[in-house]
């Protein structure tokens, strides 16, 4: 293998550089200083130079870092299952070669089903219920270790506080996205212009921000929502909790919780590509900001059977679309290798 030209190290060090400052504005600072496709694809700039180059990857660089940076205002507490992120793919190419990758660890499998969900723009968060009682709310932090923020939680309206059973699970983590809509993200930022104050980037930023406040009091009056989308049972033996994710879908909005209506149970390849053309411009009259579409392996052995990489879950992808505005600021620190 050819080793790096010092222009490349040159490139490889600039992306770092500049991937690590965009990052501690957009999940310290809560405040981006570039768009998401920017960053996309300088990240992937940086991924495919150290895969062909790995003697240049460093400990600190970005591609190295599982999740979030977390604040030290709140309490730390471990996931007890990682809440990693999720791989990305950019086009449906690269979903399919996703898929022959995973059926090449599980190639036993004959017939499977994936469920499609819309990607909302939100933030990441954990709830777990003993008795049916929340006891805790926690954000997805570095995906191994998150921020208590249950009196936040407590001001969503779609949380349920009790679940809605009569013999609930002794123990349920339920995981989702808290979003804020788009017109209460407009109404926000105006409020913040009349005072003055420096404005949301864009309503994830303003989501996770909310959510990171540390006066329950401005959550409360920031009508933040939640879509519940990952359902653990501890007690997983029992055949009768559900046993795949289309069915814990059923089973959340039965207990009580919101679950986004827009999904769709695909039993191909030109399935998934409908829901996601179907989506692409439908998308821009929801309510709520989506910038793609999560694919799951329905069946709960195959995803248990795939598991997890160091960063992501085997089972589960997000397609993104592309993004709305030409990727202006890339060209500002492009420097042909
Ligand atoms: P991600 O947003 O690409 O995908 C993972 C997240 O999707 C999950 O954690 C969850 O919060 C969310 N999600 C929404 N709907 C879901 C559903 N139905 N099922 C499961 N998950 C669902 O990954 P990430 O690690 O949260 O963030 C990385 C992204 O952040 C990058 O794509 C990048 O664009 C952006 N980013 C931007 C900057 C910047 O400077 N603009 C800096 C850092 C990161």
């Amino acid at each position: 293998m050819a080793s790096a030209t010092p222009e490349i190290q040159q490139r490889v060090e600039q992306l770092r550089s500049e991937l690590q400052k965009a990052s501690y504005a957009y999940y310290v600072l809560d405040n981006p200083i570039m768009e998401d496709a920017v960053y996309d694809q300088l990240y992937r700039e940086l991924e495919n130079l150290e895969t062909q180059y790995p003697e240049l990857i460093t400990p600190d660089s970005p591609t190295q870092r599982v999740g979030d940076k977390l604040s030290e205002q709140f309490t730390s507490v471990k996931h007890h299952i990682p809440l990693y992120s999720l791989e990305n793919a950019f086009n449906l190419e690269e979903f399919t070669r996703w898929q022959e990758r995973w059926q090449r660890i599980a190639p036993e499998t004959k017939q499977f089903e994936y469920v499609c969900e819309l990607k909302i723009d939100g933030s990441a968060i954990a709830l777990t219920y003993e008795n049916g009682l929340l006891v805790r709310g926690v954000t997805r932090g570095d995906g191994v270790v998150g921020e208590e923020i249950t009196q936040n939680i407590k001001t969503i309206r779609s949380i349920p506080l009790r679940l809605q059973s009569d013999h609930p699970p002794a123990r349920v983590e339920v995981r989702g996205e808290a979003f804020l809509p788009v017109e209460e993200f407009e109404r926000i930022n105006q409020e913040k212009a009349a005072t003055g104050e420096s404005l949301f980037a864009n309503p994830r930023n303003a989501a996770a921000g909310t959510l990171r406040q540390l006066d329950p009091k401005i959550v409360d009056r920031r009508r933040l929502q939640f879509f519940a989308y990952t359902l653990y049972i501890v007690d997983t033996e029992n055949q009768s909790y559900p046993q795949t994710q289309w069915e814990s879908l059923e089973f959340l909005q039965k207990i009580g919780f919101l679950v986004n209506p827009n999904r769709k149970l695909c039993q191909s390849l030109e399935d998934v590509e409908q829901y996601y053309q179907h989506w692409d411009t439908r998308r821009r009259n929801l309510p709520y900001m989506t910038d793609g579409v999560v694919v799951k392996i329905n069946d709960y052995d195959l995803q248990k059977q795939l598991g997890f990489t160091q960063k992501f879950p085997r089972w589960a992808i997000a397609l993104k679309y592309a993004a709305e505005e030409a990727p202006t600021r890339v060209k500002n620190i492009t420097v042909n290798v």
